[in-house]
């Protein structure tokens, strides 16, 4: 699939001097390691617990495996997570993270926990090829994709922060993982689907595929293998309801106009009415927040199961859009939820930490260059 190998002329991720990065490989690569080091393949299966259920940072902590297999080990391999380069903790529970990955390449994950679930979003790629022109993403420059282990690591690394090893069975923090960081996930399914295996692994980390969103901005090709393959609940990036003023502000909609893209959203695998596909709508002040467009909304979603969140803009220094009113914002729904589409308005979570959409990377970017731009202060918008 040519839109599949989109973006693998960037460069693979640096390995660790001589030494392998062991998160990330699958069970297949796992028992090759382990047949390397000479050891029986049963020991895959142990290591492979150490690794995802009991989250070791250590191969001396692998109390079942001989003293001289952990030094092979380590000698071999590294256990390493991406470098947590911030951590902040919003006044209402929110945690974000700017990640560095082992080049020095960073991207950004939000936990957020709710009454009865705590959410994790997390990046598949450095930057985006995307161009969105809301998005401050698609102003970075795309640098590579994330490997499997490197997108498997930002799991086990929130683990780390929230104490959640070995992996628990009730009660857990963290519950759902949201592929909704940097990123467009389609344009690297191999390494996604990779790394969603690993996390569905109920012998690991062990979050159902019921438990897992992929956001996508609609890379129509690659939905229905997503849909068979992994069974991922899926969320799609539509933003607006005509072709004209999707192909400016999502601009690969030219490539995947949106009646292809609702034809990909009705043959999504397993879709019905108690798994339906949410489409995400960011509110734009003048630009896709008119009572016509709720009325085109609701037409177009009217025989697929969906819900539609509707987010408000999050604003960065430079952009061209405002955000919708609050009034306006609720008209929206109003209008949608009278043709009975479900329609909740995202909450703005983790405000004084600027928890959303390229904010914290790009502010730090800012730091580095010592440049003397200054943020938007997000808690100045109407919501
Ligand atoms: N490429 C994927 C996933 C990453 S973007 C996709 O397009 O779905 C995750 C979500 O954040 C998308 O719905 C995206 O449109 C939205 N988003 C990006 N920038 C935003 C901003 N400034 N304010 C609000 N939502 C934004």
């Amino acid at each position: 699939m040519s839109q599949l190998a989109h973006t693998d002329a960037f460069a693979p991720p640096p390995e660790t001097g001589a030494r392998r990065h062991l998160i990330g490989l699958d069970p297949a690569a796992m028992g090759e390691a382990v047949r390397e080091l000479g050891e029986p393949a049963f020991r895959a299966k142990q290591l492979w617990q150490w690794v995802y259920h009991h989250g070791a940072r250590d191969f001396a902590a692998m109390r079942n495996l001989s003293k001289s297999f952990r030094a092979r080990l380590a000698e071999a391999f590294v256990l390493d997570r991406p470098e947590a380069a911030s951590h902040q903790v919003s006044g209402d529970g929110t945690q974000k993270w700017l990640l560095s990955f082992a080049d020095g390449n960073q991207a950004e994950m939000v936990y957020i926990p709710e009454a009865d679930r705590g959410t994790l979003c997390i990046s598949s790629q450095v930057g985006c090829t995307l161009t969105c022109r809301f998005c401050h993403t698609g102003t970075q420059r795309l640098v590579r994709n994330l490997s499997p282990g490197e997108i498997v690591g930002q799991v086990m690394l929130a683990r780390d922060f929230l104490g959640e090893w070995p992996s628990p069975k009730d009660e857990r923090g963290l519950t759902n993982i949201v592929l909704m960081g940097m990123g467009e996930p389609l344009y690297n399914y191999e390494n996604v689907a990779q790394a969603m295996r690993i996390v569905m692994d109920p012998h690991g980390i062990a979050l159902g595929k019921r438990r897992i969103t992929l956001s996508t901005a609609g890379v129509v090709p690659a939905m229905r293998r997503c849909g068979e393959e992994l069974g991922v609940n899926l969320a799609v990036s539509l933003h607006a309801t005509t072709d004209a003023v999707r192909d400016r502000i999502v601009p690969l909609n030219r490539k995947y106009p949106i009646a292809e893209l609702l034809d990909a959203c009705r043959a999504y695998p397993g879709v019905h009415n108690a798994r339906r596909i949410t489409f995400e709508y960011v509110m734009l002040d003048g630009v896709n927040d008119s009572d016509a467009d709720a009325e085109r909304l609701a037409e177009l979603l009217k025989d697929i199961p969906a819900k539609v969140n509707l987010i408000p803009f999050n604003p960065w220094p430079g952009t061209e859009f405002a955000c919708s009113s609050w009034e306006r914002i609720e008209r929206f729904s109003d209008l949608l939820a009278e043709r009975h589409l479900s329609a909740p308005v995202r909450r703005p979570r983790g405000r004084d930490i600027l928890a959303a959409c390229g904010q914290l990377k790009s502010a730090s970017e800012r730091q580095r260059r010592a440049a003397r731009t200054t943020l938007n202060d997000p808690a100045a918008r109407p919501v």
